[in-house]
């Protein structure tokens, strides 16, 4: 999940004029709309869960079947014949999920 920001040129119902809006996306959905003339926020009704469900639902799905198939019939022995890149990719998913619970803070503040 990542929050990326960008500068717009929209027009403001309160400014009657063509602002700088600051838009702020969360993954792909705006969140947030700000006006820099007049500091309106329009913010966008946003579900965090279920964007991050969908993000990691997509993640798993998009894993090839064979390594699901291979875990589910005998863990200790994929896990010891898995080969050191596969390995690395769990800790890749804890660090990204570590990011993820901060963006999660930063919602709840906001
Ligand atoms: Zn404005």
């Amino acid at each position: 999940m990542k929050i990326s920001e960008m500068k717009a040129g929209l027009y403001c119902t309160r400014c009657h004029d063509e602002t700088i809006h600051r838009v702020v996306y969360v993954n792909n959905s705006i969140q947030s709309i700000k006006c820099e003339g007049c500091h309106r926020v329009t913010g966008m009704k946003i579900n965090a869960k279920k964007e991050l469900y969908e993000e990691i639902y997509n993640r798993i799905a998009t894993k090839p079947s064979r390594v699901t198939q291979e875990y589910k019939q005998d863990l200790s022995r994929f896990v010891s014949g898995m080969p050191l890149r596969m390995i690395s990719k769990p800790y890749r998913l804890i660090k990204y999920v570590n990011e993820t619970r901060k963006v999660l803070k930063e919602f709840k503040h906001s």
